[in-house]
């Protein structure tokens, strides 16, 4: 995206076009259009010339390239900005869904490790009960212990 010095204009319109008689050259750099497109953009402006002998319909032609030019890249941004968006939107659902993940699998731990616990303690009991029971049932006279028939030595 450059400009265009004016002597350069001249001598790309004279090769698209016609030599110039030195007045005829003297006229066309003093043209008000020239002095506009010399500050556009270099290849929209030589493309203009290339297709229209005349200043004034070749400036029309090229501010026309460059408001075509302009909504193209407007669209452009616009799209890519939205694309951006869908991307960045589309990370943090999934930033989501495994945050929400873990979450479950932590309670879902948290959850078989209660249990555990649970049974534990009732296994702990349990245990407890029964030893509660064995040595409840311990022979007062010889202090044994019943076998599986319930005798001990006394008997
Ligand atoms: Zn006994």
């Amino acid at each position: 995206m450059g400009s265009i010095e004016p002597l350069r204009l001249l001598q790309l319109w004279q090769a698209y076009h016609q030599p110039l008689t030195e007045e005829q050259q003297r006229k066309f750099l003093s043209r008000a259009e020239l002095r506009t497109l010399c500050w556009m953009d270099e290849l929209i402006v030589i493309d203009a010339i290339r297709h229209q002998p005349k200043l004034a319909k070749a400036l029309e032609i090229a501010r026309d390239t460059v408001t075509t030019l302009n909504i193209a890249r407007d669209t452009l941004a616009s799209e890519i900005a939205r694309d951006l968006d869908a991307a960045n939107e589309a990370r943090a659902q999934a930033a989501r869904r495994k945050a929400e993940t873990k979450r479950k699998q932590e309670a879902e731990t948290k959850r078989k490790n209660a249990l555990n616990r649970e049974a534990a303690r009732r296994a702990f009991d349990l245990q407890k009960s029964f030893e509660g029971q064995r040595v409840a049932s311990r022979c007062k006279a010889c202090d044994r212990f019943p076998d599986i028939q319930g005798r001990c030595g006394c008997s």
